[in-house]
């Protein structure tokens, strides 16, 4: 029923710019084809269904004046809203360097145009027997971008399978998470409550679990803080080893067990049934933290307390040390984690959490009877994942079908790539250590609002979030992928525009990770394009927030600055990429990821630098209004559209913000909070367009921004 699936180009290189609509339109004729042939697609689909039926709308309607009218009417609103929409940021403009968006990649909006004719809602696989199917497809391509593995055959048991599905956004992704982490904290002692009321499972009332801490024990054994610390695997396992060991059906244990579970009894409840001596549990993060966490804390009423926000090191990154020393108090204190939330692209940063620490962390605390689940925040950094991955064919249904194997050779004309730092490699890498992984499709995937994406170490976790019956642990629930997660209604259409931006370019290394590694290439030029700025006026300096990490022993910063420019700005693209020396440097600079944040300082007018954070934090607020979107319209496009955030003591901790404020206003200097400009670069070819970099017109006004405003307020400094 279903035709082949294409195979990938046989040879050459894949170009990315054939993958976009283009900065000025230059793709719209492919892209109009691809439209019109999905609307014409469509039209014949229904022509052919039922061919005999018969039509409403006929010549002689259509011919009627008034129906003539009606078409005006359309188009006449359809003009204004076209002119409304015109008010909206321009994304795709090579001066935008701001928000985490930029245009999105042509496949995925001919699928979402393609899927959205079709009207599928995903909620059930009867209102989307197509669309849930591509779900799947793309829940599983996710997993395996990520680095999950599937078992590659039945009897490789106990595999632990991964799965994946798409959510509105990451907002409502990071919810799920810690909505399934908290429901499987109370789980193994639902089943032990369950095994103890219930005469049927009487003769499951043997059943033992192995815990870290002290080997093999009976369920019924465990004090309230041990079945409060049980591995996610093993607790996840208990209904299925009690079938095989004792025959009573896995479903009769859950359907018993959620009498007694956080879902039936409440959250409140279950403190005062399971909690024995222990305190209320916690979520653990670091001050880099999406407010989305604090949203879905509120939600789940565990309130803003249970989620501790520890300090983080100089980078942005979670301190290893306050982690260490938080779980060291909870085993004091016998206060249970929930989980340790890991920031893998800080909104704010891109800075990267160490998974791969934590993880081992957790295996010596499992070791003195501390567990916890690991939940990723990826939504920014998730595709990043595709730079290390080979090229991989899509699973469907379960299957690998061949799509083509050729890899894609490089020629001299190849994209400028850059790989990611031994950090930011070491530690994407390891994404598939965390239990669950929020990865969003329209953060880095380049596809339309909404498609965020949660990924699961352990398929069998996903049950926690299903309302619709016992029958989905069988039966349709491979298919029926819409009974999972917060949102009920949702558009099929969004797994059309994941699925057709995934089969043609791929998350893999020839695919997202050339256009993924491109924006690197672009946001390492600008960061040190940055650092060289000043030096032309001496009446300002850029300081970005990722210090440099040249290492010339006794070199001042100025000389660590000018190697940065011989070696990354002295060359153009292609005989950069042939210097060994400036390759090595281009993987250590910048922020872990692409977002680059940076805040200016200027001369007073006695010549000295200023040294006040308030006084820094008025520029840099004044340049961002100069450099953003006027929103009511009214003001000329700006220049350059920028974004702007603050680093805060209060969130980030007093180690980060000093070092920084150091840095940016000199030794000493103190401030709660400092004003950023913000940098997402998403754009691929920011730095190689017909008429050469166009860093150069960006740094330029960037300049003149600054000038201008310095000049507007001479004299009151
Ligand atoms: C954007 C973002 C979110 C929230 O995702 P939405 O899709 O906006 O709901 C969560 N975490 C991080 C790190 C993000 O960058």
């Amino acid at each position: 029923m279903r035709s082949p699936v294409p195979p990938l180009p046989e040879s050459g290189d894949r170009r990315p710019e054939a993958w976009f609509l283009g900065p000025k339109a230059e793709n719209a004729e492919a892209f109009e084809d691809f439209v019109l042939a999905a609307l014409r697609d469509h039209a014949e689909f229904r022509r052919r269904y039922h061919t005999d039926d018969p039509i409403h709308v006929t010549d002689a309607i259509r011919a009627h004046a008034d129906f003539q009218a009606e078409l005006a009417h359309v188009r006449a609103h359809l003009q204004w809203l076209l002119d409304f929409l015109k008010r909206s940021v321009p994304f795709f403009s090579l001066r935008h360097q701001g928000h985490m968006t930029w245009e999105t990649t042509m496949p995925a909006l001919v699928g979402y145009f393609a899927g959205m004719l079709h009207n599928p809602n995903n909620t059930a696989f009867e209102g989307s027997p197509a669309t849930s199917v591509l779900e799947r497809w793309v829940g599983d391509d996710l997993c395996e971008m990520l680095g999950y593995s599937f078992a590659t055959d039945t009897r490789d048991a106990p595999h632990v399978n991964p799965w994946g599905h798409l959510t509105s956004g990451g907002s409502v992704a990071n919810l799920e998470a810690l909505w399934v982490l908290r429901d499987v904290k109370f789980q193994a002692a639902a089943v032990r409550a369950a095994l103890l009321a219930h005469d049927e499972l009487a003769p499951a009332r043997a059943v033992t679990v192995t815990v870290s801490a002290s080997g093999v024990r009976p369920l019924l054994d465990l004090d309230p803080w041990s079945l409060l610390n049980l591995p996610l695997d093993v607790v996840l396992a208990l209904p299925g080893r009690i079938e095989r060991e004792f025959g009573i059906s896995a479903e009769q244990v859950t359907a018993r067990a959620e009498t007694h579970s956080v879902r039936q009894i409440g959250f409140a409840a279950a403190c005062t049934r399971y909690l024995g001596a222990s305190h209320a549990p916690l979520f653990i993060t670091s001050g880099a933290a999406q407010h989305s966490l604090d949203k879905a804390m509120s939600i789940l009423g565990l309130g803003a307390d249970a989620l501790h926000h520890l300090e983080t090191d100089v980078h942005g990154r979670l301190s290893l040390d306050r982690l260490r020393e938080t779980l060291e108090r909870c085993i004091e204190q016998k206060r249970p984690v929930f989980g340790v939330v890991l920031n893998m692209g800080s909104t704010e940063l891109s800075a990267i959490d160490p998974i791969v620490a934590t993880h081992a962390l957790r295996e010596k605390m499992r070791a003195r009877g501390l567990d916890f689940g690991i939940h990723a925040d990826a939504a920014w950094g998730g595709y990043f994942a595709s730079m290390l991955r080979d090229d991989y064919s899509m699973r469907r249904d379960g299957q690998r079908e061949v799509e083509g194997s050729s890899a894609p050779t490089r020629d001299p004309q190849a994209p400028l790539i850059v790989p990611l730092s031994a950090h930011a490699s070491r530690e994407i890498g390891a994404l598939h250590l965390a239990d669950t992984v929020t990865a969003d499709p329209h953060k880095s995937g380049y596809i339309p609002y909404a498609a965020g994406a949660l990924c699961y170490r352990n398929e069998a976790l996903r049950f926690f979030t299903c309302f619709t019956g016992r029958y989905a642990f069988h039966g349709d629930v491979v298919r029926n992928i819409g009974i999972f997660g917060v949102e009920g209604s949702k558009p099929g259409a969004t797994a059309a525009a994941v699925y057709l931006s995934h089969a043609v370019i791929r998350p893999s290394r020839s695919g997202y990770g050339t256009i993924i590694g491109e924006t690197m290439f672009s946001c390492k030029k600008f960061y040190a394009r940055l650092l060289c700025l000043a030096e032309l006026d001496d009446v300002f300096r850029i300081v970005p927030v990722p210090p440099l990490p040249v290492s010339l022993p006794g070199a001042t910063e100025a000389e660590r600055i000018e190697y940065v420019r011989r070696h990354v700005l002295g060359h153009d693209n292609s005989q950069m990429l042939r210097d060994p020396e400036a390759c090595r440097l281009l993987t250590t600079l910048g922020p872990d990821l692409n977002i680059l944040s940076y805040a200016v300082n200027f001369r007073r007018d006695d010549g000295t630098w200023n040294t006040n954070p308030d006084a820094a934090n008025r520029l840099n607020l004044a340049l961002y209004e100069r450099l953003s979107l006027d929103l009511a319209g009214e003001r000329p496009a700006p220049p350059l559209i920028l974004s702007s955030t603050d680093l805060e003591t209060e969130k980030y901790g007093a180690p980060f913000v000093n070092e920084y404020c150091a840095r940016l206003l000199g030794t000493g200097a103190r401030a709660d909070r400092i004003t950023v400009l913000r940098s997402v670069v998403m754009d691929p070819w920011v730095t190689e367009t017909d008429q050469g970099s166009f860093l150069d017109v960006v740094m330029g006004e960037l300049r003149r921004a600054i000038l201008a405003e310095l000049k507007a307020t001479a004299g009151a400094r």
